[in-house]
């Protein structure tokens, strides 16, 4: 992402709830271990992993969606293009045979981080239900 790409980012996040972290993983601010990246989408891993493969995919514009809760029609696109960013993490991750894509969406669901972001996780054997 180029520095002009990051300042338009940061507009159009900061005009839709407040700032979080991701903001500067975006702006690369702050690092983090990029696992993929596109003119709309970054996937980068969890700080705090909880599968052997656990990586954060999120829109590089947020654009109102601080949670999945708050999506609308025009969200459309860029949810598709998460979820085929999440299939790309994966192979790249070996992990294409067997995976698991979670959105937290609420405090409920145990949200920490208001920017939609998909959980790829993967590489060991996941349980049902989940917690
Ligand atoms: P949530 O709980 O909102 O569904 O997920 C937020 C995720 O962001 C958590 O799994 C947490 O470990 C991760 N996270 C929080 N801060 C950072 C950070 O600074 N860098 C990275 N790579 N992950 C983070």
């Amino acid at each position: 992402i180029d520095e002009e790409a990051a300042a338009r980012a940061a507009a159009v996040n900061a005009d839709s709830g407040a700032p979080t972290i991701f903001d500067k993983i975006i702006s690369k601010e702050i690092p983090s271990s990029i696992v993929y990246e596109d003119e709309s989408v970054l996937a980068f891993r969890d700080i705090s992993p909880q599968a052997p493969v656990h990586v954060l995919v999120i829109p590089k514009l947020r654009d109102g969606l601080t949670e999945l809760g708050k999506a609308e029609k025009r969200h459309g696109e860029i949810l598709g293009q998460l979820l085929y960013a999440a299939r790309i993490v994966a192979e790249r991750e070996g992990i294409i045979d067997g995976f698991r894509v979670v959105i937290n969406s609420g405090a409920s669901a145990c949200q920490s981080v208001y920017h939609l972001h998909l959980h790829v996780l993967g590489g060991r054997q996941m349980k049902w239900p989940p917690g």
